[in-house]
């Protein structure tokens, strides 16, 4: 174990392996076959690639994206290590290159699509060659159960057959039940060792807000919280995605949207705009965002409702990868559940699967609805009990409810009154008295709830119908316009035996949340800090990657912290390993030196 922290340290610059790491790459690295859940940003990568360092041969990596093989290859190159992809996008020279590099024993890690992995001519080349071990990634894509199935993940299970004695590792983000066991069953791996890390992510802090004016709501966010940095903004459909994103540069923001309707050349750019350039703002639909490994994205707002606890957490999960404080966002109203409750209702999918997918929508209804922790229900719905968490909007602001009894029964006796048969607007309406002409012609202006609503706005009824449905007295029916009906759980409010707390229907305003730049603590460290971000973008330029692959945010931090004056000093920061050093270590001195310089002016002067 000490020769892989030794490589941990000099080559990537990390002084310890986090969670179960150490565990996996020790299992790995003597031979032994391993499956490996842990959420996005809890750092799987070094899970095969430290072991790959480790053992003899070339390691295998079959991986589902070229973009991520790309990203990955570059950032393995900057820290020293020999590493290829092959791909449709390699030209064929470079693929003789590639494969002498692997017959001289040079070359320790080769990226692949599962594709070529499994096909007869790539097999017998890796007949003739040792191999140290074949790591799967994004696993989940045997399944079709997730969202992402590839079929030829399947047929990575020959794999197994054909190589009995070289160790396998499989690794994914996704934890459900049902994912598992097929991993477990297509890629032969009943026997390995399962590692499975918390699917907590306390750098995360989790807000949500009831919707009133989204857009404005999402540019107050941006604009009050997340200034200049980069982030995600998922939207329901394609038209809001090219209608926010349009707003948001009116607004002066670096907006670019992204969607499957867009044409594929102009998807490819701003992708690699949003993960190459610092500060842009992706507004896209869930079409984006599998394989982008960018760590330093501050933040994931969600326009609407996710449709489902493991959608809301792959999608913000992509906040905040380094492990710096991240941000996730969502801003939800009734109409938008009404809407994806209605998709589901009107899908092809049988009974049964309908049933299963409006108890996934209502199960992020309650995170939305609840006045406790947003992470305890969220960490229950991947088994793991926790205590509430301190870094989310309840935790730290905490709603005060309040005895709503009374407004509660007059709506519950007037969706009783009306037949159990219209939605919430209409029922609003009768209660807060407003006679148009649909509700004359049914005569519900002369039910003795028209009218006894008045007191509050339509905005407070909403907040108080979308609360009773969350506790369960009310319910929607998605086969017959949203009509609002009573449960059994209504009975004994109606009777008046029971009392209704409720949130505040008007939010306290947020504590507006620490920026970001909160840990620079004078001018000189915050000019260095744009400095070194300066420097990193011209690198990146010249290098052709993108700018977190030549260091990360913390990295810059470490040296903004430490002021370091020679290379020896290097070696102590965060994520330096010895080859960047070598490449970048001069130039990192020379941007601190120009400040530490100033730094003395500044003392002669005062
Ligand atoms: P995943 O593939 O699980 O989403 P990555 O492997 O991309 O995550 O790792 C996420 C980030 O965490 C990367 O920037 C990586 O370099 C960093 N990281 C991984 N392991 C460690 C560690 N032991 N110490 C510090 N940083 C780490
Ligand atoms: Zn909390």
């Amino acid at each position: 174990m000490n020769a892989a922290r030794h490589i941990l340290q000099t080559t990537f610059g990390y002084p310890d392996f986090r969670g179960n790491q150490a565990q996996i790459v020790e299992t790995v690295a003597a031979g032994g076959n391993a499956m490996v859940l842990m959420p996005t940003g809890g750092g799987k990568s070094l899970c095969y690639q430290i072991p790959a360092l480790l053992r003899e041969g070339v390691a295998v990596v079959v991986s589902p994206l070229i973009a991520l093989m790309d990203d990955q290859v570059a950032a393995l190159r900057l820290a020293g290590v020999e590493a290829a992809a092959v791909h449709s996008g390699v030209p064929s020279e470079q693929l003789h290159q590639i494969a002498d590099a692997v017959s001289a024993g040079r070359l320790k890690l080769l990226y692949v699509a599962p594709e070529r992995a499994v096909s007869e001519k790539f097999l017998r080349f890796l007949d003739h060659h040792l191999i140290s071990l074949f790591a799967i990634d994004e696993a989940h894509c045997v399944s079709q159960w997730g969202h992402d199935f590839r079929p030829e993940y399947r047929q990575l299970g020959l794999l197994a057959q054909r190589y009995p004695h070289i160790p396998r590792i499989a690794l994914t983000a996704t934890a459900d039940s049902q994912t598992r066991a097929d991993i477990k069953h297509y890629l032969h791996l009943q026997e390995a060792a399962e590692f499975t890390a918390s699917f907590d992510r306390p750098n995360i802090h989790y807000q949500i807000v009831e919707k009133n004016n989204g857009k404005k709501q999402l540019l107050d966010f941006i604009q009050k919280q997340m200034r200049g940095q980069s982030g995600i903004v998922y939207c329901l459909s394609r038209k809001s995605v090219e209608d926010v994103a349009a707003f948001l540069r009116e607004n002066g923001l670096n907006a670019l949207p992204y969607h499957a309707g867009l044409p594929n050349e102009t998807r490819t750019e701003h992708q690699r705009r949003f993960t190459r350039e610092d500060h842009i703002i992706m507004v896209a639909t869930v079409a984006f965002g599998m394989g982008i490994d960018k760590p330093d994205v501050r933040f994931v707002a969600h326009l609407d409702m996710p449709q489902s606890i493991e959608h809301f957490y792959q999608e913000s999960g992509r906040a905040g990868r380094d492990g710096l404080p991240a941000h996730s966002w969502l801003c939800y109203g009734m109409n938008n559940l009404m809407l994806l409750r209605e998709r589901i209702a009107q899908s092809g999918a049988d009974e049964t699967q309908k049933q299963i997918e409006l108890q996934k929508l209502n199960a992020v209804f309650d995170v939305c609805e609840t006045a406790g922790c947003r992470r305890v229900p969220l960490l229950r719905h991947f088994g793991e009990a926790s205590e509430p968490c301190g870094n989310c909007d309840n935790c730290l602001n905490p709603p005060v409810r309040f005895d709503a009894t009374e407004s509660v029964r007059k709506l519950l006796s007037c969706v009783y009154r009306v037949g159990q048969s219209f939605a919430a607007g209409y029922v609003i309406s009768v209660l807060r008295g407003k006679a148009d002409d649909w509700i004359a012609r049914n005569r519900h202006d002369t039910l003795s709830t028209f009218g006894i609503g008045a007191d509050l706005s339509e905005k407070d009824w909403r907040s108080i119908t979308r609360q009773c449905i969350g506790l369960g007295l009310l319910d929607s029916d998605p086969y017959h316009f949203h009509a609002l009906r009573l449960t059994e759980a209504a009975k004994p409010v109606l009777k008046g035996s029971e009392t209704v707390l409720l949130r505040p229907l008007k939010r306290a305003k947020a504590a507006v949340q620490t920026p970001r730049g909160d840990w620079l603590r004078t001018e000189r460290e915050e000019r260095l800090w744009q400095a070194l971000r300066q420097w990193r973008i011209g690198r990146a330029k010249a290098d052709n990657v993108p700018a977190y692959i030549v260091c990360g945010d913390r990295t810059l931090q470490d040296i903004v912290r430490r002021m370091p004056k020679q290379l020896s000093d290097l070696s102590e920061i965060y994520g330096l390993g010895a080859a960047k050093i070598t490449q970048f270590g001069a130039e990192i001195l020379a941007v601190c030196a120009r400040f530490a310089a100033q730094q003395n002016d500044f003392e002669e002067m005062a």
